[in-house]
């Protein structure tokens, strides 16, 4: 099959101060003091006539340099409309990862991608579900009008409801964080969230206080970088600013993973 292709939707590299605003910066700037550095990229996979994405980026919840038109015309840059989107799966439910999902351009909320089913763990929803109040209005807001959506399915610990398809709990970063696998024939995609969220989250062993479960997101961090040389998958990296698509091409003892971009 020739028709597969895939692509970063780079939403942009931002200082995220802990008011949660995203203020966009250059690539290659610091962040504000005190706030974090991060860059932000859904992934499009295309195969004939589906396209799917890996998460859904900022759309406008995260302040004035978020908007959801960035990831409307990053897809068009690629030809795809709104309407043509027929698969979005999240990684884990937090609001950055899943923001474009639906807007309030003209007012009112509505989905974003009108034809797409909306494939999340059904136990992080219900846990999001249980916990909404802790988070900001807008988030809120945001997740009554998800709640609404006939599109959005429930899957299970580990699944494969498409062809092609298949989510995988791994846990770590969130309780119920998915790692999404693209496999057909040669086309090989993993995509594991904020487990491994950036090419610097290869080769280092760390455990991060940010994590639901520091522990277990080491532990699959280090498994998945496994399976991803092994078994040829390459790695779509949400957070990363310079090549959020990378392969994993030698390995050696002492320094580890080989990382090699990778265009589709
Ligand atoms: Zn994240």
């Amino acid at each position: 099959m020739s028709d597969i292709s895939v692509h970063p939707l780079y939403e942009g590299t931002f200082s995220v101060a802990k008011d949660n605003n995203f203020n966009r910066i250059g690539k290659n700037d610091k962040p504000q003091k005190g706030a974090l550095k991060l860059s932000i990229n859904p992934f499009l996979i295309r195969e004939g006539k589906r396209n799917i994405l890996f998460d859904a980026g900022l759309g406008d919840l995260f302040g004035e340099s978020t908007h959801i038109d960035t990831i409307l015309s990053n897809l068009d840059e690629h030809g795809v409309s709104d309407f043509e989107v027929t698969d979005i799966f999240i990684s884990h439910l937090h609001f950055d990862h899943m923001g474009g999902l639906a807007h309030r351009s003209s007012g009112y909320w509505e989905r974003t991608f009108p034809e797409a089913s909306v494939w999340v763990s059904e136990d992080g929803w219900n846990k999001l579900e249980a916990n909404i109040e802790k988070n900001r209005d807008i988030e809120q807001e945001f997740f009554y009008f998800l709640q609404t959506m006939d599109s959005v399915r429930f899957l299970g610990e580990s699944e494969s409801p498409v062809d092609h398809l298949r989510v995988e709990r791994i846990g770590g970063h969130t309780e119920h964080h998915y790692a999404l696998y693209y496999e057909n024939g040669n086309h090989k995609y993993m995509m594991a969230g904020d487990v491994i969220g950036s090419k610097g989250a290869i080769n280092r062993s760390y455990a991060a206080k940010y994590d639901f479960n520091p522990k277990q997101s080491m532990k699959m961090r280090e498994e998945l970088q496994k399976k991803a040389f092994d078994e040829g998958y390459a790695i779509m990296a949400y957070h990363e600013t310079d090549s959020p698509i990378f392969r994993l091409t030698g390995h050696d003892p002492k320094k580890g993973y080989t990382i090699e971009p990778f265009v589709s």
